[in-house]
C-alpha cells in the first residue's frame, strides 16, 4: 500500500476528487497526521467510506518501529524503524523544560566514512525518500503528543550524510515546516553537513532558513583530510567561506560541531587553528565530547581538557558550548547510536 506522505498535496486532492471528495479533506488528513493519528479509522471528522476508502489504499506510515531504547531516566528515547526494503534506520526523541526535539536520519549508513563513526562502519544502504524522513517526524509528534508534548525542533544529525541526499531532504524540510503539516519553523530545524559545498550554496538559495551545522572536527586539512574524508575534495577554509555566505544570506548563525577526540583534536594547536579560523565569522562552536564506539582508536578527553581546551577558543572571541549528555546521545545518532541500539534491543510486540 502506497504511504500517505508520498503524496503531494495536488496528487492527495486529486486522489480525494477522484472518490468524490472536495479537496479541503487533504487538509482535514494532514491535520490529522501532524497530530500523531496514524489509523485512518481514527479521523473522526471524516466521513465513514472516506476512512475506510483511505484505509484501503494507503499507510499513514511506511516506517516498522523495530526496537526502542530509552535513555536519560526516559527524557531520551530512540526507536529503530526499518524501512520498506529492509535497510533500518533510527530517530532519537529528547525532551527538555522547554521543547522537544528530535535528531532525524536522512539515509541509511552513510557514504562519507569518518573514522570514529558507527554509521561509517557499515556499508551504505540508501537514501530515504522525503515522506520516510517526514514520518520520522510524525511518529515522534505520535509519541509526544501521547505525553502531552509537542515536537518544537528538529535536527537532521542522525544517520546519513544529508546534503548527499539534498533534494529529499529539502522536500522534507518543506514538509516539516508547512503550516499544513507539521508547521515547525525552520529555524527549529539544523540541518548539518559534513562539508558538500555545492549543496550548501545550493541551500542557501532555495530560501527556507534552516540553520546550517558543519560537522568541522578539525581546523588544519592534513587532520581534516583524516577525520572527515570528504575535505580532500572540500577543504575547510572553502568549506568555511561557503558557510559563511549561508551565514550571512540567512542571517542565521552557522553551528561547527567538534566531536572531542583524546589527544586528537583537542591540543592547543587545535584550539588556536580554530579560533582563526571562526574569528569573525556568524559561528557558534558545539564541543562534543566523542562518546567511544568499538573498533575505533579513538577516546573522549577528560573534563579538564575539555574545559581548557574551551577557555582556549573562547579566549579568541568566540561562541562556545559543551554538549551536555544528551547533546551526546543526539550526536552519538551521528553513527554510534544504531550500533548502540541494537546492542541494547528491546524487541517491540
Ligand atoms: S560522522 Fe556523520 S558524515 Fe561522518 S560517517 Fe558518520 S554519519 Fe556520515
Amino acid at each position: 500500500m502506497t504511504p500517505i506522505l508520498s503524496l503531494s498535496a495536488a496528487e492527495l486532492e486529486r486522489w480525494l476528487e477522484g472518490h468524490g471528495e472536495p479537496a479541503y479533506r487533504r487538509k482535514q488528513v494532514w491535520a490529522w497526521l501532524a497530530r500523531g493519528e496514524m489509523d485512518f479509522d481514527g479521523m473522526r471528522d471524516l466521513p465513514r467510506a472516506l476512512r475506510e476508502a483511505l484505509a484501503k489504499e494507503f499507510r499513514a506510515s511506511s516506517l516498522r518501529s523495530i526496537a526502542t531504547s530509552q535513555a536519560d531516566r526516559g527524557l531520551t528515547s530512540k526507536t529503530l524503524f526499518e524501512l520498506d526494503g529492509g535497510h533500518s534506520v533510527e530517530a532519537v526523541v529528547m525532551r527538555y523544560p522547554d521543547r522537544s526535539t528530535l535528531c532525524i536520519s536522512s539515509q541509511a549508513g552513510c557514504p562519507i566514512g569518518c573514522p570514529f563513526c558507527a554509521t561509517g562502519k557499515f556499508p551504505f544502504g540508501r537514501n530515504l525518500k522525503a515522506h520516510e524522513i517526514v514520518e520520522q517526524a510524525a511518529d515522534a509528534v505520535r509519541v509526544l503528543a501521547a505525553e502531552g508534548r509537542r515536537l518544537s525542533h528538529v535536527v537532521f544529525m542522525g544517520m546519513g550524510e544529508p546534503m548527499a541526499n539534498y533534494h529529499a531532504v529539502v522536500e522534507s524540510v518543506r514538509r516539516l515546516s508547512d503550516p499544513e503539516l507539521l508547521g515547525i519553523s525552520p529555524r527549529r530545524i539544523v540541518v548539518s553537513t559534513s562539508g558538500l559545498i555545492p549543496r550548501i550554496t545550493q541551500l542557501g538559495e532555495e530560501k527556507i532558513p534552516v540553520t546550517l551545522a558543519i560537522s568541522l572536527h578539525a581546523a588544519r586539512d592534513e587532520l581534516r583530510d583524516v577525520l572527515v574524508p570528504i575535505n580532500r575534495k572540500y577543504p575547510v577554509q572553502d568549506l568555511v567561506d561557503a558557510a559563511q555566505t549561508y551565514a550571512e544570506g540567512t542571517g542565521r548563525r552557522v553551528s561547527y560541531e567538534w566531536v572531542m577526540l583524546a589527544g586528537v583534536n583537542d591540543t592547543e594547536r587545535d584550539a588556536k587553528e580554530l579560533g582563526s579560523l571562526l574569528k569573525h565569522r556568524l559561528a557558534h562552536v558545539n564541543l562534543i565530547p566523542f562518546n567511544p564506539v568499538e573498533d575505533t582508536p579513538y577516546h573522549a578527553p577528560d573534563r579538564a581538557s575539555i574545559r581548557s581546551f574551551k577557555e582556549r577558543v573562547e579566549a579568541q572571541g568566540l561562541n562556545v558550548t559543551v554538549r551536555d549528555t544528551r547533546g551526546r546521545e543526539a550526536d552519538a545518532a551521528c553513527g554510534q547510536l544504531h550500533e548502540r541500539v541494537m546492542r541494547t534491543r528491546v524487541p517491540v510486540s
